[in-house]
């Protein structure tokens, strides 16, 4: 079983990306195709099974037998059942049941999770979070997405939505959030959050700061932004590090992990992200006992959804044999 393949799809608004991963998810081919998700779910999941036929064409030359294929879909969605309810960007997707569709088109058994969870799973089978037994992954992007590793094991809960870390609440009362709750630490240290963040405040603001009348701003304009001095850039991203900071210490007090991993777009920021989260999760946390946990940047950047969903397809099929 060593010795085998799965596919790991990684299921996008824009993209479908595919791949054959071995059992240390280390990737032996890969596709990208695009979604053209206008046209429906059927349509999408036809192009899907597509791929994995085609990605089955490679299992010859690469000698090794494809025994699973792990789908690592947008949400909300139930692992349990292996259907979609919602899924964004993908217009028209209700209740699609994905997992018993693409078991008959390929005759694999299927495995479906959610984007993040996947990410989480490849991060700590195979990126920063290697060697650790309890991790957390936050993907800083549109929202903030999460996946929790407890003891070992990927974390779904009662309800299959444990890890929407983005959705706990840092400020009651704060800013609205599409979710239907206030004050989500998403609405404050998302990549797109900081952005708005930065706007609202500059509009605000008598003397125009370096992005004024700029309608595009993304978190990567206001991190160079504050970083040549933008006074209104340096504070709206020094917050929004902060509350990522909160939410370790609240991860840290519910789950204890070794490490917190950050990953999503905001992090091309890289270092203008890690130093000042750990400076101020440093100032926050407890003194009670020495349980500090480290905060690390994702290594499998936008891989990392398929090296889980195919990973996670390994570890169901050997759980059910
Ligand atoms: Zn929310």
């Amino acid at each position: 079983m060593a010795d085998t393949l799965t596919i790991g799809i990684d299921l996008g608004g824009t993209d479908i990306k595919g791949s054959l991963v071995d059992a240390t998810g280390t990737l032996v081919c890969s596709r990208t195709i695009p979604t053209e998700a206008a046209r429906g779910p059927q349509h999408v999941l036809a192009r899907i099974a597509w791929l994995i036929e085609d990605l089955r064409r490679d299992e010859a030359a690469a000698g090794r037998q494809v025994i699973a294929a792990g789908i690592g879909s947008p949400g909300p969605l139930s692992c349990r059942d292996g259907v979609v309810y919602q899924a964004a960007n993908l217009p028209g997707w209700n209740n699609v049941p994905i997992r018993a569709n693409l078991a008959a088109a390929s005759g694999l058994p299927i495995t479906l999770e959610n984007d993040a969870n996947a990410a989480a799973y490849a991060e700590f089978v195979a990126g920063a979070g290697r060697g650790t037994e309890n991790m957390v992954l936050l993907t800083l992007g549109t929202g903030i997405g999460g996946g929790v590793i407890v003891d070992g094991h990927l974390q779904h809960g009662a309800f299959e939505n444990a890890g929407e870390i983005g959705h706990t609440i840092v400020q009651p009362d704060g800013r609205p959030c599409p979710c239907g709750q206030r004050g989500c630490l998403e609405r404050y240290a998302s990549a797109s959050a900081v952005a708005q963040r930065y706007l609202e405040a500059a509009r605000q603001c008598d003397s125009p700061p370096t992005l004024a009348g700029r309608g595009d701003v993304t978190s990567a304009d206001v991190a160079a932004a504050a970083r040549a001095g933008d006074e209104i850039a340096a504070r709206v991203w020094d917050e929004a590090c902060r509350y990522l900071a909160v939410a370790c210490v609240n991860l840290q007090h519910v789950l204890n992990p070794e490490r917190i991993v950050l990953g999503g777009g905001m992090m091309n920021a890289g270092e203008q992200v890690l130093e000042p989260t750990r400076r101020h999760y440093a100032a926050l946390r407890w003194q009670l006992a020495d349980d500090t946990l480290q905060i690390v940047p994702a290594l499998l950047g936008n891989r990392a959804g398929m090296i889980g969903a195919a990973l996670l397809a390994r570890y169901e099929r050997m759980s059910g044999d």
